[in-house]
């Protein structure tokens, strides 16, 4: 299957963790093939102190794998400039095996993960390459630096709400929801992992039935602002919700202090791991949230139009970079929800939208501090927001199929992500 073929979302949670220091999680791909879908589930999971400990040792031996993939690279191709594949390395594992036995306790199947994954860092770097940036090397992975492990077709037993890895132990996964492994439907791969101390279990499983949801007859139009999260062509204003700020003024404050704590200290790691604990929560809250807002617009509505991405590039203000990747994460979840349920989403192009009266189409030039619409050409006046979001629903609507025209029964949802 060449999945360049297929739809892709990625939906991607980034996290600004130490400072600098940017971790990019993957959480949720769905992959969509006539109409049957590949899908990300993810489980809290607690293993007893003997499974924690062989895990840690399993994670070691991988990261020790990488390493040792990684420098026989590099030696080879500096010997003779000839750059070893994934497959060679791959096929001379039995007999690595065989001269350091103590690499038989990680299942087979994670170790040739491990080098498939250098293999990837490798083709990211020559990607990079390409392009003309030098940068990226594959680097050799630090004590604790390598966080999970993945298994394919064996090695591993769900029974009920406890997975059984072979030869490593039981986890009792929090199953908050079931993996609907009916009709074809099987799973394609296991990862486990770590982050802050707790540890995970994500289920890829493949041939998912959607499950389409019956037309409603509506479609809107989202913009997202500045001072709400986003506003909606109905008139419903989405507010960022406020435990986010608290928590924002609080990431802030440990950062300040973290900067200021000597490199090394015992205090330092103390504040780090709280900074790191505290962005988890964050990270987790607005996914909640998003996933709240989302679902409440693939409900209610068959056509959901909004903004290229692109066009967030010109907001100004504190916090920049983190608001455009809050609405980068939203649309994806909304882009996959929409999929799953059979909605259609339109990107329209970000031009104008804001300046273009919704009434007459006349541009009208306002800055951001300028928050009502008023046109000075057929008197419309509205909010800022309002007349943006009906000018995406107007340019997405423009194209398509008539039977998504239908707008009539409009539907106040007021306040219902206020808490
Ligand atoms: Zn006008």
């Amino acid at each position: 299957m060449n999945i360049y073929q297929n739809k892709i979302f990625i939906f991607i949670i980034i996290n600004y963790l130490f400072l600098s220091k940017i971790l990019v999680y993957i959480t949720c791909i769905t992959i969509v093939e006539n109409n049957i879908l590949i899908k990300t589930y993810k489980f809290r999971a607690y293993p007893n102190k003997a499974t924690e400990a062989q895990t840690s040792i399993v994670l070691e031996l991988c990261r020790q794998m990488y390493n040792l993939a990684l420098e026989q690279r590099i030696m080879i191709y500096k010997q003779s400039k000839k750059s070893l594949s994934c497959y060679d390395q791959q096929n001379q594992l039995p007999d690595f095996k065989k001269e350091f036995p103590q690499f038989k306790q990680v299942p087979s199947q994670s170790l040739q993960d491990v080098l498939q994954r250098l293999d990837k860092a490798y083709q990211a770097f020559f990607r990079r390459v390409k392009t003309g940036k030098i940068s990226g090397f594959p680097r050799f992975k630090g004590y604790q630096r390598y966080d999970s492990f993945t298994l394919t077709q064996y090695g591993y037993k769900l029974e009920e709400s406890n997975l059984i890895l072979t030869n490593v132990g039981v986890f009792k996964l929090k199953l908050h929801r079931q993996i609907p492994l009916e009709a074809k439907a099987k799973i394609k791969t296991i990862t486990i992992y770590r982050k802050n101390s707790k540890w995970f279990v994500l289920f890829v499983c493949d041939n998912i039935i959607p499950k389409i949801l019956p037309k409603v007859n509506r479609s809107i139009g989202i913009d997202v602002g500045c001072e709400s999260f986003l506003t909606d062509s109905n008139g419903l204003k989405v507010e960022n919700p406020r435990f986010l700020n608290k928590s924002t003024e609080r990431i802030t404050q440990l950062s300040q202090k973290l900067s200021k704590q000597k490199m090394g200290s015992n205090r330092r790691k103390k504040t780090r791991l709280l900074l790191a604990k505290k962005h988890e929560k964050v990270s987790n809250q607005r996914l909640d949230f998003q996933h709240k807002v989302a679902k409440h617009y693939v409900k209610h509505y068959d056509l959901i139009c909004h903004e290229k991405m692109q066009a967030f590039k010109s907001f100004r203000g504190l916090n920049r970079s983190m608001r455009d990747m809050a609405w980068f994460q939203f649309f994806d979840i909304l882009s996959y929800k929409a999929e799953e349920a059979g909605r259609k989403i339109v990107k329209v192009p970000a031009k104008n939208t804001s300046q273009q009266c919704s009434g007459c189409g006349e541009i009208v030039l306002k800055d951001l501090s300028v928050r009502i619409h008023s046109c000075p050409h057929c008197k419309l006046t509205l909010d800022r927001d309002l007349n943006a979001a009906l000018n995406i629903l107007r340019l997405g609507t423009s194209l398509q199929d008539p039977t998504y025209l239908n707008n009539s029964n409009l539907v106040n949802f007021d306040n219902i992500f206020v808490k």
